[in-house]
């Protein structure tokens, strides 16, 4: 058998008018109508404790959407033996049949579940709808689609056979439970990080971001209508390290897949390294975590793309992807004009609800991230190391609303050129012209992270000198282009450093630390 290459999900605009509008809008005023229960599904099971805790819009957090379920040490135990009782007739049945039901996910995401996966996503996490559609629609799909193509060609992988014999590779699921700890900010990734475990053949524990708990239960729906059997994904909202402590004592723990924060991946690497004679394999640990991701532009660079560059790569999703451009190295021949660019731009976005189509910009994701980002914006605007030249306001009356804000630090180590903000604030350096090439130096070194970058030129002696100098800056390097946006089996994604374990998502790379080959040598 072979599955045909998939090709990539088009993107559907969302115009007014549209079919694809009128579908959305009117899913968004269905959900308007009820506050949901969502219930945790351990083994097939929904799981309700009667311990509820409200989920609000963070652009409207007046209005609550509705309640989930939360969980304790007890359902984590459950979680795993459900997961463990589901193993071997998944892990046994043939891959074909795995791949149907993720081949049958991508369907019914692509119809039925578009609107549903993009109003939830839109609502619950603060997302408009051209943001909901390349996330939870568009890559999602892409990865459901492209992760069988990958597990196909991992199956692939077979060694040569001597005369009289018969070498065969096995690539088996692993041994246990495999634990996905996910993201509040990309849908597609709270859902492939179980996901692409599952296709291997393995089962999973699944603890999602609260914001993201409202789209995760349609998810959960869309496992189960695509035929994922009781048991091999089972969701839980459980305290952090309430879940942790079960999790990682388990005998039978096989793994992570892992995207959040560089701090709580080091704090479970630690736990995981002082339970690691008690496991029954060396545990996978899989994970991407933050960036402090750069654009840098060449005296030679297009200004207008610089610009463009700018506003889409850090103000997309109000800056919170990992991918998102927060520092940016200007030349000072061409500095006034990119800036002037930038600000001309920005004048004309609009910042509120994501059910009006027409904001660019919408909330941030809580409370607390609108706090930090308020205070570094203060911060800065009482510095004289730092002039805010565009944005700089904020307002939670509603929502957590920060304008797009461009800070000019006067230091190219000020503090906002080197904290992850993960928020609609990005920090320009303006170096001499003449200094491009300390100025390689200077990207590389400010930041411990290496998970995105680009560089702007219209020379190619410079792209060249960049791409060499900053081999180790970013997993995902850009030359002429913003530095957000990677797509399913075009870009695969993932940084080294302080950002991950860079086994790339959206490659087969990824898929291949989900097995565990076992080598089978037959005489004849
Ligand atoms: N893959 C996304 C991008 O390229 C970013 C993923 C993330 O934020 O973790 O923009």
């Amino acid at each position: 058998f072979q599955v045909p290459k998939p090709i990539n999900e088009p993107v559907k605009g969302y115009a007014p008018g549209s079919p694809e509008r009128a579908e959305l809008v009117q899913e968004l005023n269905r959900l308007k109508q009820t506050q949901q229960d969502i219930p945790m599904h351990i083994g097939g099971q929904e799981v309700r404790t009667g311990r509820t805790i409200s989920l609000h819009p963070p652009h409207d957090h007046q209005r609550t959407l509705g309640h989930f379920h939360e969980g304790d040490a007890a359902h984590v135990t459950q979680a795993i033996e459900a997961a463990l009782a589901a193993r071997t007739a998944w892990a046994e049945l043939p891959w074909q049949e795995r791949a149907a039901i993720f081949l049958k996910a991508a369907e019914l995401l692509a119809g039925p579940y578009r609107a549903r996966i993009n109003a939830a996503t839109m609502l619950g996490q603060s997302k408009n709808a051209f943001q909901a559609e390349i996330d939870a629609a568009c890559e999602l799909i892409d990865f459901f689609r492209f992760n069988v193509h990958f597990m196909q060609e991992i199956y692939r992988m077979q060694p040569e056979s001597a005369p009289g014999m018969w070498n065969r590779l096995e690539h088996r699921p692993l041994e246990g439970f495999v634990f996905a700890l996910t993201p509040f900010n990309f849908t597609s990734i709270a859902a492939n990080l179980p996901a692409a475990v599952a296709l291997m053949g393995n089962v999973v524990v699944w603890k999602p971001a609260h914001p993201q708990i409202y789209s995760a239960q349609v998810l959960m729906e869309l496992f189960a209508e695509a035929g994922v059997p009781a048991g091999v994904i089972n969701l839980i909202y459980v305290d952090g390290p309430v879940a942790g402590d079960v999790i990682f004592k388990h005998r039978d723990f096989a793994g992570i897949h892992f995207t959040g924060s560089t701090k709580v991946f080091q704090t479970i690497w630690q736990e995981i390294g002082q339970n690691i004679a008690n496991y029954k394999s060396y545990p996978r640990i899989v994970g991407e975590t933050g960036g402090k991701d750069f654009i840098l532009a060449h005296p030679s660079a297009h200004a207008k793309a610089v610009a463009t560059g700018i506003v889409r790569g850090a103000f997309e999703y109000q800056g919170q992807k990992c991918s998102a451009a927060s520092r940016v190295y200007l030349p000072s021949n061409l500095a006034d004009e990119i800036l002037g660019y930038v600000k001309q731009d920005l004048a004309t976005v609009k910042m509120g609800d994501v059910e009006d189509f027409t904001n660019f910009v919408n909330a941030v994701i809580t409370e607390a991230s609108f706090d930090k980002l308020a205070r570094y914006i203060d911060g800065a605007k009482n510095d004289p190391d730092a002039d805010i030249v565009a944005g700089g306001g904020y307002d939670k009356s509603k929502g957590y609303f920060v304008e797009p804000t461009v800070i000019l630090a006067k230091t190219p180590k000020y503090v906002t050129m080197c904290d992850e903000l993960f928020g609609p604030v990005v920090t320009v350096y303006v170096y001499d012209e003449k200094e491009f090439e300390t100025t390689l130096d200077l990207v590389d070194s400010t930041s411990p992270y290496a998970l995105t970058g680009a560089i702007f030129s219209q020379d190619r002696y410079a792209i060249d000198l960049a791409t060499k100098r900053l081999v180790n800056a970013a997993g995902n390097f850009y030359i002429n282009d913003k530095p957000t946006g990677a797509v399913v089996g075009q870009q695969p994604f993932g940084g080294a450093r302080a950002s991950g374990t860079n086994d790339k998502a959206g490659s087969a790379l990824n898929l291949q630390r989900w097995v565990s080959p076992r080598a089978i040598k037959e005489t004849f």
